[in-house]
């Protein structure tokens, strides 16, 4: 095929993946071409939080937190069960500390270290890290303004639709189409695939994740999986694809995240009698299901002002507050008996230092009245199965050959949360898309440089 132009890598996909591998390529003295489907960035990455679990990073350090990479792999190892590839698990929390430094120190990312986002689901390490009163949205931004002034060409309304592969299976360019449909192929010598995962494919949902069938999808529409199959269509292998992480704080009828900080400051899920369900601070993922189950899918979440205020500072909460979102504990319809016992049996346990009828220990205070209760539905949030890489993000044949020139990250690659939804660890959606973007931005780079052992 003739090309219409060349450039030396190519990055397709503009969310934090993609930007932040064509900052580390740009970085490492390559011409960068990044394309984006969307007129403006945005993709689930806007739709965060922008929270991302690091280790060893330098604001860890200055409050003195005892963290490094090998103890986020031994989370990593343990919350997924010893279910994930150790080669990317290892990569991905050696390399989440260095890159968040990295982003911070040479790009000016205002990340700091969320202190009040306590270890919990899995992580044993206070690793929580964000920009104070921001979310992804603004982290996009500022990714999107660091690749301008770095001097990374961007397309935006250019969707990859075709790798272009040699006889050696080589990409040599991608075929990109306009939304007037008009096409344009541009070469490369290599090629990084960051277009998000499939949550938001139906058909790819129903196919790879049946437990998840039917469920309210809560992210991007441009995670569409398109890019994992011209992936998979020059030979790149799957792996993982049953993994994604579910969410039981979807707030109904708003639609806004409800932080974790509402659970881990103390309050508790009921359904719509009045009875607790689960262990809420078990698995941030996994409680998508015990939600999915109650009546009519739905449960409240029971909090105070004391819980409130704590978490007052995050954007979601500011919303659900001018929204006036929150309701007295007695607008659920439950009976009021059986409420209060299910109050009681939380303040005995956290009195008491025992775990309560749930299996849940209480390390801060349950509620008290006067009670506000918050109506929930369990969703879908992002998938974290996708194509098989190395620790470079170079994608894998099915064999666990590398394909020449190719790259994946972010949501569409293979990340580190087991084979199911029981294995994600808070934040590690932004940290993978980050750590995993920067290693294969490097590797991209190197090897369009030549200087990339084959
Ligand atoms: C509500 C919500 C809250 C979340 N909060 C957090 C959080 O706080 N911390 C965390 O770690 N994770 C969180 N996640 C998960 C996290 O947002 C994702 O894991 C992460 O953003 C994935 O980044 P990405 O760059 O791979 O994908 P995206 O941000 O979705 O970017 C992919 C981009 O590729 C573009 N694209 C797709 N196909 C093509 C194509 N063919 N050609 C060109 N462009 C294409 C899309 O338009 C999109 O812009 C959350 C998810 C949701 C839904």
């Amino acid at each position: 095929m003739a090309f219409d132009y060349a450039i030396p890598v190519i990055v397709a996909g503009g969310g934090a993946a993609g930007a932040v591998a064509a900052l580390a390529a740009r970085d490492a003295g390559v011409d960068v071409l990044l394309l984006e489907q969307d007129a403006t960035p945005f993709g689930t990455t806007s739709m965060s939080q922008g929270l991302l679990c690091a280790a060893g990073t330098a604001a860890q350090r200055s409050l003195g937190i005892d963290d490094d990479g090998e103890q986020l792999f031994a989370d990593i190892m343990e919350k997924t069960r010893g279910r994930t590839d150790p080669v990317l698990a290892r990569a991905i929390a050696h390399g989440s500390g260095p890159a968040l430094d990295w982003l911070v120190a040479a790009h000016g990312l205002p990340y700091t270290l969320d202190t009040r986002f306590k270890p919990s689901f899995g992580h044993t390490r206070l690793r929580v890290h964000g920009w104070p009163g921001r979310s992804g949205g603004d982290t996009l931004q500022f990714l999107h303004r660091r690749l301008e002034e770095t001097g990374v060409d961007i397309l935006y309304r250019a969707r990859l639709v075709e790798l272009v592969t040699g006889p050696d299976g080589r990409v040599q360019g991608v075929v990109i189409e306009r939304p007037d449909g008009g096409r344009d192929a541009i070469g490369c010598d290599t090629a990084i695939l960051a277009t998000g995962g499939f949550a938001g494919n139906h058909d790819m949902v129903h196919t790879h994740i049946p437990d998840a069938r039917g469920a309210h999808y809560h992210g991007h529409e441009g995670s569409d999986g398109l890019g994992i199959r011209l992936g998979a269509g020059i030979g790149g292998g799957l792996a993982d694809m049953g993994a994604y992480q579910g969410y039981g704080m979807l707030t109904d009828p708003q639609g806004i995240t409800l932080p974790p900080g509402f659970i881990l400051e103390g309050g508790l899920l009921v359904n719509a009698h009045g009875d607790r369900f689960a262990d809420e601070t078990a698995d941030i993922s996994a409680i998508i299901h015990p939600v999915l189950a109650q009546p009519d899918g739905r449960a409240w979440v029971i909090f105070d002002e004391r819980i409130e205020q704590a978490c007052a500072h995050i954007q979601e909460s500011m919303q659900l507050r001018e929204l006036n979102a929150a309701k007295g504990a007695d607008s659920i319809g439950a009976d009021a008996g059986r409420l209060d016992a299910t109050l009681a049996d939380a303040w005995a346990a956290y009195r008491e230092g025992r775990p309560d009828s749930q299996g849940r220990v209480w390390a801060d205070a349950p509620p008290l009245a006067p009670l506000r209760a918050l109506r929930l539905r369990g969703a879908i949030y992002h998938t974290q199965g996708g194509l098989r890489t190395d620790g470079d993000g170079r994608v894998l044949d099915a064999g666990g050959r590398p394909l020449p020139n190719l790259f994946a990250c972010g949501g569409a690659a293979r990340s580190v949360s087991g084979p199911s939804c029981w294995g994600y660890l808070p934040a590690m959606g932004i940290c993978g898309a980050v750590t995993l973007g920067r290693l294969a931005g490097m590797a991209a780079a190197r090897m369009a440089l030549g200087s990339f052992p084959t």
